[in-house]
């Protein structure tokens, strides 16, 4: 009940999303963390070359030390809690630093974290960016950070001083592509429910859609209608819809609405009493419109034509390489083009936004998108570092290497290495 008021209070978070969005997926961490412990954490044995025999040799992974992680507020409690499952499983403390923007979560974490972890091995600082730039100047051992990638910069400006290690987290535009021969209706569900879920502030949310032409009408009709089934003729009175996280975020998406950015075929309202903006669609959206060129996070979906598929890869390619990439299409052959010809931390085809919670799939961007991954055995990778041991026996020793080299070790060096 705490958690679901907290993420009530900092975005209107539906119940369900509080459940499915940041509790399960903490959960599950936790559970495949204990599970595979001992897996992960032992040393794996190597081969030795036969020259060096012999010897035995293994990679054994150790804890790092202190590391630092830095959340943001879209999703405060899971992007908290599953970067420090992968610490503490890797047998790192941390300090942990919650996003100041969702301040009920914030503070219920400093509360209850240390209640939990009493053994102070977790610090939770709260504060904003002067916050961070202090705990930044600080020598840790990993920076895992989650955010955009202006402050991502930031970030890796301070590690580069203490030649820190960074995983970054970052956002970006994630293209949505949506072929001919498709189920438009399926398609209309499954992408209603991941652009609007948490009012569309997901990195991982699909920012637009490249939609073939022919089914250009057809999918906005559809669209148009799985939002009324989902959150009713008004969606203001929907409890199962989110809210902007702030004003500034609102405003920055109202401007949009304002003007410049293609004609709204729904949606569109705002209520800057409540932080609401509509499930939004729009489309003929000139190509240096904010919203075909900053990240959108947040409630807006422009669609766009393509000629073909062929043309949508090439949209794709010719801008920075996202977090996600969608495909609708059951065109194997078109399947494997988009994963082949395509670079992105993630590709789903036939859905959106569902990787995330998926332990086995190491979560990360590629590029401006981001550094590095976490979840599951990703998260224990990440925190972990990876020592070479190498145990050399004492009862035989191999005099050929030592000098005095002559023409005759060196004939048996050649053969043996
Ligand atoms: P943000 O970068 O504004 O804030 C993230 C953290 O950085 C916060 O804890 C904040 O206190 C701190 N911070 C902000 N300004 C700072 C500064 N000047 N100096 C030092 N620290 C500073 O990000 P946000 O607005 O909270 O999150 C939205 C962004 O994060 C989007 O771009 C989104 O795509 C991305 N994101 C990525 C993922 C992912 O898993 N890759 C997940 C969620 C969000």
């Amino acid at each position: 009940p705490n958690i679901e008021a907290a993420l009530r209070d900092d975005l209107g978070k539906p119940a369900v999303e509080v459940l499915t969005g940041e509790v399960a997926v903490v959960a599950r961490e936790i559970a495949a963390a204990r599970r595979m412990l001992p897996r992960w954490t032992k040393p794996r044995r190597v081969g030795v070359p036969l020259f060096l025999w012999p010897a035995k040799a293994q990679v054994v992974p150790e804890p790092l030390g202190v590391v630092l992680i830095i959340a943001p507020w879209n999703y405060p409690l899971q992007l908290t809690l599953v970067p420090l499952i992968g610490a503490l499983a890797a047998g790192n403390c941390a300090v942990v630093k919650p996003s100041e923007l969702a301040p009920a979560t914030s503070r219920l974490l400093a509360e209850q974290l240390p209640q939990y972890i009493a053994d102070g091995s977790v610090q939770v600082i709260e504060g904003g960016p002067e916050q961070t730039t202090a705990l930044l100047a600080e020598p840790f051992d990993h920076i895992f950070f989650t955010g955009n990638a202006a402050v991502g910069r930031l970030v890796m400006e301070a590690a580069a001083k203490h030649l820190t290690p960074v995983t970054l987290e970052l956002g970006g535009k994630c293209p949505c592509l949506v072929d001919v021969k498709v189920d438009l209706d399926l398609v209309a569900r499954r992408l209603t429910w991941a652009k609007f879920y948490n009012a569309g502030q997901t990195c991982i949310a699909p920012d637009y859609v490249l939609v073939h032409q022919a089914v250009e009408s057809a999918l906005l009709e559809r669209l148009k209608r799985t939002i009324t089934a989902f959150y009713g003729p008004d969606p203001t009175t929907s409890r199962d819809y989110g809210r902007i996280v702030n004003l500034r975020h609102f405003h920055r998406l109202t401007a949009w609405l304002r003007g410049g950015n293609g004609e709204v075929v729904c949606g569109g309202h705002a209520d800057e009493a409540t932080r609401y903006i509509a499930p939004t669609i729009v489309r003929n959206v000139p190509a240096n419109a904010p919203v075909l060129t900053e990240e959108i996070f947040g409630p807006i979906l422009p669609i766009v034509p393509v000629s073909d598929m062929t043309a949508a890869i090439e949209y794709v390619r010719s801008r920075p390489k996202p977090l996600a990439l969608y495909l609708f299409s059951n065109d194997r052959a078109l399947q494997r083009c988009v994963v082949a010809q395509t670079s992105s931390g993630s590709v789903v085809i036939n859905h959106a936004v569902v990787q995330g919670v998926v332990p086995n799939l190491p979560f990360g961007g590629v590029g401006p998108s981001g550094t590095g991954a976490y979840h599951g055995k990703a998260s224990f990778d990440t925190f972990s570092h990876y020592k070479s041991v190498l145990n050399k026996a004492t009862w035989f020793d191999l005099s050929l290497a030592y000098p005095p080299y002559d023409d005759a070790k060196r004939k048996w060096l050649r053969r043996l290495v």
